[in-house]
């Protein structure tokens, strides 16, 4: 997908001091049958100036700086665009990297879990490991606690707060203030780390198998 911007007239000389949101390579490319100045965004992030053969150099930056808004927000989305096909294409994982990861959490979480229970002052029972495509971790009323084998990819401080986040699920079975709090005591930046499970997480959860 492409995008232009066309200019019917000649660009005249503006102020050069704001240059900062043009990128460094323009790819220019002159045409004698051309009459106007056009600005195209390629796919790529490429940006491509048409220019009538004529057109002098200062023209064509004048015309590039009058346009940098457009410029930016194209560029911006050609940039998401890359981005979220890029993780669309992003593969499954298979049922071995699973596996693998389900042995590592098996290996890592039990610790963590002995580690922040005292801490968060609550005893539990079972520890499972899951490959679930809907959940981080849950605690059922018995106290046993399940937790995802993903989290092997997230960042250990994300992972910290999911078993914090289980664990205090041992005080309050719900999401009411009083459960945050008790969450905030242990790990007052609890709020980024869930941002962190709402978006990166999420997109290692579409690639979850079965
Ligand atoms: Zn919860």
């Amino acid at each position: 997908m492409e995008t232009r911007v066309n200019s019917g007239h000649r660009s005249r000389q503006i102020c050069l001091s704001r240059a900062s949101s043009i990128p460094d390579s323009i790819q220019i490319i002159r045409s004698s049958r051309r009459r106007t100045l056009s600005l195209q965004v390629k796919h790529d992030g490429q940006v491509i100036v048409r220019a009538p053969q004529t057109a002098s150099l200062r023209e064509i930056e004048s015309f590039v700086r009058k346009n940098a808004g457009w410029l930016r927000k194209h560029l911006e989305m050609a940039e998401r665009q890359r981005a979220a096909e890029a993780e669309s294409s992003a593969p499954p994982f298979t049922m071995e990297e699973i596996r693998a990861l389900a042995d590592q959490a098996l290996r890592v979480i039990p610790g963590r879990v002995a580690l922040f229970a005292p801490v968060v002052g609550v005893k539990y029972g079972r520890i499972t490991i899951r490959n679930q495509r809907t959940r981080w971790g849950s605690c059922s009323a018995k106290g046993n606690l399940n937790f995802n084998c993903l989290l092997m990819l997230a960042p250990p401080e994300v992972l910290d707060y999911v078993i914090v986040h289980e664990l205090c699920h041992r005080k309050e079975m719900n999401h009411s203030p009083r459960f945050w709090a008790e969450v905030a005591k242990v790990i007052p930046d609890y709020k980024s780390r869930e941002k962190w499970l709402k978006t990166e997480g999420s997109r290692l959860m579409r690639r979850m198998t079965g």
